[in-house]
């Protein structure tokens, strides 16, 4: 709750737009995950009037330095990126007693990961909600997130399924932006946690990141779609990756996934990054699909819980 004998401190310069009063911002009891810096709690906000549901990110001044450079990090991206329809929204911040809080717009379905995991364990009934054309529109809604974000030259670097939030109406934004760097080409230099098997080959290799090497982790992220959850690369350790990679081998087409949808997944795993697709190429592509969704099924629903048992689920290697 608001005190009223504290002062809300400012905001960078650069987030000052997005200030919105302490008063205005209402904090909830759950805590709605945890982040790597900071947690996530449930709350609500107040901006011109208007109260909007909101997950609510907060940074403790005794974070380490490190912690705090990267969360006013995803701040600044956030505050870039502005609204977008698949993209995760900053609605506003504040400062107060040494707690930085950043609230978001709130995604009651959760993340897609867990979503499409759960629904391998429907009955027949309820899967016919989740369907080949819903999987596509999940891809394309991701697509059109990352279209603008490169259009803004922001780098996600964490693209995942674990990191695409579904709003109520199931539309998939993209999230988290606490390794999202806004530079053309970022080559990292400290020793931060990375999402190992969704990694292109050259960031692997030389830790260069890019639009490009986003496009490699959407392709990840497509193949994560067509097999509802499964763990990429689940027989392969993780310190092995890299040299199969660079030996040319790349993930198989899972069984229901049509000749269209692997393609793209190839075409996204090419060494060159100039042979990619680009985000835009991509949105056209897929929107084609779900414009034509009789023309053939491009990620088949398997029948039975039974069928996806060789999709399998590594907990293990689930984030790196
Ligand atoms: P990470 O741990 O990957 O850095 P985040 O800090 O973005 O993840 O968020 C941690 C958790 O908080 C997420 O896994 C999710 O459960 C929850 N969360 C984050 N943002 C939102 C949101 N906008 N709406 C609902 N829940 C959210």
């Amino acid at each position: 709750m608001s005190s009223p004998t504290c002062e809300d401190e400012g905001l960078p310069s650069w987030a000052q737009s997005w200030n919105i009063p302490f008063r205005n911002m209402m904090i909830g009891e759950k805590v709605l995950g945890k982040g790597n810096f900071g947690e996530v709690r449930d709350g609500a906000v107040k901006v011109e009037g208007e109260v909007f549901k909101a997950a609510i990110k907060t940074l403790k001044a005794s974070e380490s330095n490190n912690d705090r450079q990267n969360f006013m990090e995803e701040f600044r991206t956030l505050t870039k990126i502005g609204r977008h329809p698949n993209v995760v929204s900053i609605l506003g911040a504040c400062q107060h007693d040494d707690i930085l809080y950043v609230a978001l717009e709130f995604m009651p379905n959760g993340d897609l990961r867990t979503y499409l995991r759960n629904a391998r364990s429907q009955d027949d009934d309820e899967q016919s909600t989740l369907s080949s054309e819903k999987l596509i529109q999940f891809a394309l809604d991701v697509a059109k997130g990352m279209q603008h974000l490169a259009a803004l030259r922001v780098i996600h670097r964490d693209l995942a399924a674990r990191n695409i939030l579904l709003d109520n109406q199931l539309v998939a934004k993209v999230s988290d932006f606490g390794l999202s760097r806004g530079e053309d080409i970022y080559v990292q230099t400290s020793q931060t946690r990375v999402p190992t098997r969704w990694l292109s080959l050259e960031s692997l290799t030389y830790n260069a990141y890019s639009s490009k090497s986003d496009v490699w982790s959407f392709g990840i992220l497509l193949w994560e779609i067509a097999t509802l959850g499964a763990t990429p690369y689940e027989n392969i350790k993780t310190k092995d990756l890299m040299s199969r990679l660079e030996i040319g081998y790349r993930m198989t087409k899972p069984s229901n996934c049509d000749d269209e949808i692997y393609n793209l997944m190839l075409m996204c795993w090419q060494v060159d990054p100039a042979k990619r697709p680009s985000f835009n190429q991509l949105v056209t592509r897929l929107t084609s699909m779900a414009d034509n969704p009789n023309e053939q099924t491009y990620m088949r629903m398997l029948p039975k819980t039974e069928e996806y048992m060789h999709m399998m689920i590594r907990p293990e290697f689930d984030d790196n």
